[in-house]
């Protein structure tokens, strides 16, 4: 049994099936990477994981219990984590005020804006959004503004304001969409550091075939919202299969 369990998923958008009978399961501690072409039904999968979107038919279960009736922030609670396609920070607040709100919200299950900027915002939840900071290589940011901050630290910061919140899964949509290079390369590093240095489970989906083979231990193929074939990395490149869902691309 995998930490996460998809069992027979169906979603539809009006006439649109936007994920037929999609199964999946994911194991613990494991970097599984979902891949497809566009609009194949990967967000939609991975809105169904963190109750932002109903399935129709189907269960998603983590650790042995379902997410479906949920609210997000239940499911949040649960220890599920996501990074969205485009970088959600508050790009008025500081890298440090930004990286304190999920700090909050883990002790306090809520945060106001005026506490984090009063007195009571400087006790240990600054201790904490500091060694997160430092955890992310971000420390030396943590007085700028987090609009003035590059993609690729947009997207750092973000993934360090989601294990602030010590999820035990971490779900990234296009983690390197429209990164540079160098950019994405030190995107790999940082989920290859967060990665060794505690125990998490890693559901990305990623374009770039560079990084989901930089990361993932298992690949999932989705085409029009069904999956087309589960495998190691080494049996998806080159797959017929694959080529065949990319064509027309
Ligand atoms: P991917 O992330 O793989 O590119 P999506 O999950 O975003 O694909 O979309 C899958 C399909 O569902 C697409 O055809 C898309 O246009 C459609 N879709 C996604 N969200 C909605 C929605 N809220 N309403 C209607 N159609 C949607
Ligand atoms: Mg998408």
């Amino acid at each position: 049994m995998g930490i996460l369990e998809v069992k027979n998923v169906n979603k539809r958008f009006g006439g649109l099936q936007a994920l037929g009978d999609v199964n999946l399961s994911v194991a613990e501690n494991s970097v599984h990477a979902i891949i497809g072409p566009n609009g194949a039904g990967k967000s939609t999968l991975l809105n169904c994981l963190v109750g932002k979107l109903i399935p129709d038919t189907g269960s998603v279960m983590f650790d042995g219990q379902s997410v479906l009736g949920r609210t997000p922030y239940e499911i949040n609670q649960m220890g599920i984590s996501r990074v969205f396609q485009t970088p959600e920070i508050f790009g008025d607040l500081t890298v440090m005020e930004n990286m304190m709100i999920p700090c909050f919200a883990k002790r306090d299950g809520a945060f106001k804006l005026n506490v984090i900027r009063s007195v009571e915002g400087q006790g240990d939840i600054r201790d904490r959004a500091e060694a997160m900071l430092v955890d992310m290589n971000m420390a030396d940011k943590r007085h700028m503004h987090a609009a003035s901050m590059s993609r690729g630290d947009k997207r750092r910061l973000e993934i360090g304001m989601c294990l602030a919140q010590q999820p035990r899964l971490l779900l990234l949509d296009e983690p390197t969409a429209g990164m540079a290079r160098a950019d994405t390369n030190n995107t790999i590093d940082l989920l290859k550091q967060i990665k060794a240095s505690r125990d998490i489970t890693i559901v990305i989906i990623e374009h770039d075939m560079h990084v989901v083979f930089s990361l993932a231990q298992r690949i999932t193929v989705l085409a029009q919202g069904t999956p087309l074939v589960e495998d190691v990395p080494e049996k998806i490149k080159g797959h017929p299969k694959v080529r065949e869902a990319y064509l027309g691309e």
